[in-house]
């Protein structure tokens, strides 16, 4: 699929760019992670490139009263130039306007000359934003003339600067940045045109935040892998013994009806038969390795067992398509990251054999860039609840709005 934002020629316009720059910063408003910010760098450099200006809006924490100076975005202005001008010869202003709408807004925005940018203040200082106010909408698109959503982080919500704000521009002037078409064209890839065999590998804490994925899966994979807390519902549910691990008794039921709707649509589900068990939730905890349906009781199943591994690795291993959300076990604990790692290292080996990977969701996501396998995989998704809604099989609000 060619990329549409490649080919569209900026030259003499003003975008107003849609991007998420809701990063992390510490108590001396330090950015302690730039992903999200270095993620938009080549959309804006395209702009700036063909000769158009960039004028940048995002939201910044959860601000409840309106202005406030720990949630305003001046404190990104400097580490954003450096991230424009690092391995550049010429240099690129970065010009902040204390409000996103307003006299300000409005003069910085039409003064503005080709290769230059402004960042405006936090769209949540209104509350307009997540209402997604048409008035407060139409004011935001009154500072650009082509509007460019970078930012699938926030794609699955109906606010008014990622979906209602579209509206005010025409077809040919409303388009998915380099960062969200990528997101776009991935999850359609795997959703929409996968190669089989294809693996969805769900892990986690919960069922009950999984249910509708699977759902949703089960109309498209031909195998499903589960993993992490959540498969002792499954397990218990069958009738196993699990110890003290994680379950969600009331969600046996729905766990037994996806058992049984996989069996009649011909999707293999494939449980972890054994597990490392520990006898308390901690890094120093005893370890054994058990059969899954017989955990003892004060025992818990905090990651999969070396059968498991070589079972799960296997179904990576000869699938296609493979899309990975959720742990498989307590990964943050040395004791019992051997499955996350394990299955991370079998989607980078299929991934070198051809298969497309889609890892996304944000645990999944920090256990590939931990074991440092980010680039061996095909694509790393940075919306974790956006990508979630999405093969929920939900209309996400800022993907519809442009298409
Ligand atoms: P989620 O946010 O639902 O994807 O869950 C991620 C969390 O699940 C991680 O913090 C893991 O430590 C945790 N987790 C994974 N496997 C287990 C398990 N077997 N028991 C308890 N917690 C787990």
């Amino acid at each position: 699929m060619s990329s549409k934002f490649s080919n569209y020629n900026f030259k003499g316009l003003k975008a107003l760019v849609r991007v998420d720059f809701n990063v992390p910063l510490d108590a001396e408003f330090n950015i302690t992670d730039d992903t999200r910010m270095s993620a938009t760098i080549p959309t804006i450099k395209k702009i700036l490139t063909d000769g158009g200006s960039v004028i940048l809006m995002s939201h910044f924490g959860r601000p409840k009263e309106g202005p406030t100076d720990k949630y305003s975005l001046k404190h990104l202005v400097k580490h954003l130039e450096f991230l424009l001008n690092e391995n550049e010869q010429s240099s690129t202003p970065v010009f902040f306007a204390n409000d996103c709408i307003g006299e300000q807004a409005f003069h910085f925005a039409n003064a503005l000359k080709a290769g230059e940018v402004l960042l405006l203040e936090n769209l949540r200082f209104y509350k307009e934003e997540e209402k997604g106010d048409e008035s407060f909408a139409e004011k935001l698109s009154k500072l650009g003339e082509v509007y460019v959503n970078d930012a699938f982080g926030t794609a699955h919500r109906a606010h008014a600067s990622t979906a209602v704000i579209a509206k005010y521009f025409t077809a040919d002037k409303k388009i998915f940045g380099l960062l969200m078409e990528g997101e776009v064209i991935s999850a359609e890839k795997v959703l929409h045109h996968s190669e089989k065999p294809f693996v969805a590998i769900i892990g986690g804490a919960k069922v009950s935040d999984k249910i509708l994925i699977i759902e949703n899966l089960l109309e498209r994979a031909t195998d499903i892998i589960i993993g992490g807390g959540m498969a002792y519902t499954f397990l218990k549910a069958s009738g196993g013994q699990i110890g003290n691990s994680l379950c969600e008794d009331d969600r046996m039921q729905t766990a037994l009806d996806i058992l049984e709707k996989a069996k009649q649509k011909n999707v293999q589900i494939h449980l972890p038969q054994d597990s490392i068990i520990a006898d308390k939730f901690a890094a120093d905890a005893a370890t054994q390795v058990m059969e899954s349906n017989s955990i003892p009781s004060g025992w818990m199943g905090l990651d999969i067992g070396p059968k498991a591994v070589e079972v799960f690795s296997d179904v990576i291993q000869r699938s296609k398509t493979i899309l990975w959300n959720g742990p498989m076990g307590v990964f943050e604990m040395e004791k019992f990251q051997n499955g996350t790692k394990s299955v991370a290292l079998a989607v980078a080996a299929a991934t070198a054999k051809g298969a497309f990977s889609l890892v996304g969701g944000g645990d999944s996501v920090a256990a590939v860039n931990q074991f440092k396998l980010a680039d061996r995989v095909s694509y790393v998704s940075t919306g974790g609840g956006a990508m979630l809604e999405y093969f929920e099989g939900k209309v996400l609000p800022g993907i519809a709005a442009i298409k």
